[in-house]
């Protein structure tokens, strides 16, 4: 149990994960508004304000030539519905070059038996001339890539791919869950039929909500395919939105009161700024790990603006790392897959206030400091077996609750 504070708004964790994130206060206060029912007028205002939100989020210039559905269901729903309804008989190509990229293809393969997988090691960039190539030599209908790579953090080329689906006569999905509110993606520029996202990356808001957002001309087209699900049927959600302007199942009503309350407050700040408040945000933490002498998988040039994949230094163990940031109310990530063991991962999305992002950068230093300490300690009494490990370790202190 967490103990309570005297001021209960400083007694949280600091989510320095790429979503979730330390939601605004005025989403709280969003999600218990009153009760109301989906199949009412009050449902379809909210809806529609919210599909509106989202079309000026995308700074979408030919407004009525999109549409965006929300489905009650996390990222992976978002992008499951666009798989299972886009490719019908035809054959799709997986772009991958992450753990994301990875779970875009095996969600495909279950729907759609024509997948063909292009792949690159994880934190790789595409080769462009090899996608070129095999889109030349195979009958492609669909391309789908991830925009931001989570697992590594780089930003995958939009435009580029866009152009080359183009060019092939292919139309071009893209898994946005972690880019989306964050980074800039042109959906008419870079050619893009279909674009998912998740309410709990940098939207902001609580888990639970995604969407798909998609030129109207894309999704007239989906009823022609044989439904492959019931829940995440795409055409079934485009043909309620359009009927009745609600969803065909029982939405979580309270989630869309808060991603409505999250939208409001990206927009009334801007797009443009902030875009650029995350991107200052990124460099605030980057400099300050910089000067910790913490190296980054990836060149700064390539990486999304919302988390930084940092080297674990030698001697530290990552599980250690995390345990000890924890006690002090902070959260990160550890490497999945071939990145395991090897690297941690900070974001700086959501509600970080700059005295967050101090207290994240001078609790890190303390936290490597001591541990660097410990793992010197430890090799040296093992010569003389003095003192063995676990001593060592059970002679630290048990979760200190401290907050700046
Ligand atoms: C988080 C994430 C997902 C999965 O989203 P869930 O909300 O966990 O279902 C999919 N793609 C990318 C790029 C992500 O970062």
């Amino acid at each position: 149990m967490r103990s309570k504070k005297i001021d209960p708004i400083l007694d949280k964790y600091l989510l320095f994960t790429p979503g979730p994130v330390n939601v605004a206060a005025s989403l709280r206060h969003a999600i218990g508004k009153e009760d109301i029912c989906h199949r009412e007028p009050d449902f379809d205002n909210l809806l529609t304000s919210i599909e509106q939100k989202l079309l000026t989020l995308f700074e979408i210039k030919k407004r009525n030539r999109y549409r965006a559905v929300v489905i009650t269901g996390s990222g992976t729903a978002a992008n499951e519905a666009i798989l299972s309804s886009v490719v019908g008989n035809g054959s799709i190509l997986i772009l991958s070059n992450g753990e994301f990229g990875e779970r875009l293809h095996k969600t495909s393969v279950i729907h759609n038996k024509r997948t063909h997988l292009l792949q690159q090691p994880w934190g790789m960039p595409f080769d462009t001339d090899q996608i070129a190539t095999y889109l030349a030599a195979h009958k492609i209908d669909v391309i789908a890539m991830v925009h931001h790579e989570t697992c590594s953090g780089m930003l995958n080329p939009l435009a580029v791919i866009g152009g080359l689906a183009r060019a092939h006569g292919a139309i071009f999905v893209v898994d946005g869950v972690s880019s989306v509110g964050a980074e800039v993606i042109d959906m008419a520029g870079c050619n893009i039929a279909f674009c998912s996202s998740s309410s709990s990356k940098a939207i902001g808001s609580y888990p639970g909500l995604s969407f798909v957002i998609g030129r109207k001309k894309q999704f007239k087209k989906l009823k022609f395919h044989v439904a492959k699900t019931t829940y995440l049927n795409l055409a079934t959600f485009y043909g309620f939105l359009k009927q009745h302007g609600q969803t065909p199942n029982t939405p979580a009503v309270p989630l869309f009161f808060a991603l409505e309350q999250a939208l409001t407050n990206i927009l009334t700040e801007g797009v443009a700024n902030r875009f650029a408040r995350i991107r200052a945000r990124a460099d605030q933490l980057r400099l300050g790990m910089r000067k910790l002498n913490l190296e980054f998988v990836l060149d700064e040039a390539t990486m999304c603006t919302i988390l930084t994949t940092v080297k674990v230094p030698p001697s530290i163990s990552v599980r250690d790392l995390r345990d000890r940031l924890r006690e002090k109310s902070i959260i990160i990530y550890e490497g999945k897959g071939c990145f395991a063991g090897k690297v941690f991962q900070v974001g700086n999305i959501g509600e970080l206030s700059d005295r967050d992002i101090q207290f994240f950068l001078s609790t890190l230093r303390d936290v490597l400091l001591k541990l660097q300490a410990e793992a010197a300690d430890v090799v040296a009494p093992i010569r003389t077996k003095a003192v063995i490990p676990s001593i060592v370790a059970r002679a630290m202190p048990t979760r200190a609750k401290v907050r700046s």
